[in-house]
């Protein structure tokens, strides 16, 4: 469906210099087909949405879309516009206009609708959305994930062969991140061409019929999500596939704000999809700051989570004798119960720094 050969796309900085952002990328998009393009920052993933559809021209290359190559001085861009919707970081809507009235105007300007055709199919895209009920609200008056599903609904009005989404939930509140990533999982359910550039990788994983690796401004490898995620084959996919995800506490008195700590442990489970694991993780750094306390010993906490494998591990390094309740002779039982109730997995090493506790959970 989507044919893109050979595209350059280079900026001119204000003093004089060309900085080459993509560079030589091909790639082919298939019909029905759900596209991860996952990569570093900076490396060219929004220009490449944005040349896609023509809100950044490329510096030379081709896009076939449909047969016709749309890069042609020709090529009637209105006519991209209705075939390729785009959902935004940002949202996009109109501020001055009710969520019903963002989702029709398109409809009635550009596929000539009357109001009232554009309005009954809006409802039914605003249903599917989940926001029927929001339709007269203005968008000031809707949460986060409520105005990116709106800007989904404006976009399907537009009835688009393929939908571009360039990091649809990364300015959301972590709690609203599912209900947007519902919908696009229910578009890619229903085939719907999509092609979403997103950080969250089990979204990509699962989500995706093929991802898409994207490094210094082209396609560095592709593959179906199982060999990007489980086997990419290329050095640069297996560093950024295997970022693991830790949250570090350093308590050297016992007078730290262990309510805080609460806190942040519990954001760190709702950001990275984990909220069930929140309780084991709490009740175990609970355990070794009530062990800190009791023998005054600086201890040091990382909380680590592996996006891919579901996994966290709490790894609690101190100096001196150990601190794990399984194996001292003066420990509490209940720390004994609480810990091994928690963690299915727990291990004491010493290593030339001192001793190391692990605890996966
Ligand atoms: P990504 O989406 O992968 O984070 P971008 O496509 O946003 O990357 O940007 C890639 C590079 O292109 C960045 O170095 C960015 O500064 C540069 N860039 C993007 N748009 C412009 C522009 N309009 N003018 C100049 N430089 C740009
Ligand atoms: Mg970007």
């Amino acid at each position: 469906m989507i044919s893109i050969r050979h595209l350059y796309k280079s900026f001119h900085t204000p003093d004089g210099k060309e900085i080459h952002v993509l560079r030589d990328l091909s790639c082919e998009i298939h019909d029905g087909e759900t596209v991860a393009i996952i990569g570093p920052s900076g490396t060219g993933k929004s220009t490449l949405l944005r040349a896609l559809n023509m809100l950044e021209p490329p510096t030379s290359g081709e896009i076939i879309v449909d047969g016709e190559d749309i890069t042609r001085k020709d090529y009637p861009v209105y006519q991209l516009r209705q075939k390729m919707g785009m959902v935004f970081q940002n949202f996009n809507l109109f501020k001055h206009l009710s969520v019903l009235d963002n989702v029709t105007l398109a409809p009635m300007k550009l596929r000539g609708l009357s109001r009232e055709q554009a309005e009954q199919e809006g409802m039914e895209f605003l249903r599917k959305v989940e926001l029927a009920e929001k339709a007269k609200a203005m968008p000031s008056e809707l949460s986060g994930g409520q105005k990116q599903r709106a800007a989904i609904a404006r976009t399907l009005a537009m009835r688009p062969e393929i939908i571009l989404f360039d990091e649809p939930t990364s300015s959301l509140d972590p709690t609203m991140v599912g209900e947007v990533q519902g919908v696009i999982r229910q578009l890619a359910q229903e085939k719907m061409t999509m092609l979403i550039v997103t950080h969250k990788m089990r979204f990509a994983h699962d989500i995706s019929d093929r991802v898409l690796f994207m490094y210094d401004g082209s396609i560095y490898e592709e593959g179906t999500p199982d060999q990007i995620f489980f086997h990419p084959r290329k050095p640069f996919t297996q560093t950024f596939v295997k970022r693991i995800r830790t949250l570090t506490f350093n308590i050297t008195s016992s007078d730290f704000d262990f309510y805080d700590m609460t806190s942040q442990i519990n954001q760190f489970c709702i950001r990275y999809s984990m909220p069930e694991k929140m309780d084991s993780i709490t009740h175990v750094v609970e355990e070794m700051l009530i062990l800190m306390r009791k023998y005054g010993k600086p201890i040091h906490i990382d909380v680590t989570y592996s996006e891919m494998d579901y996994t966290s591990t709490i790894v609690v390094r101190h100096q001196g004798e150990t601190l794990s309740p399984l194996e001292r002779e003066d420990a509490d039982e209940l720390a004994v119960m609480i810990i091994r109730g928690m963690s299915n997995d727990i291990q004491t090493e010493q290593t030339p720094e001192g001793v190391k506790l692990t605890f996966k959970m």
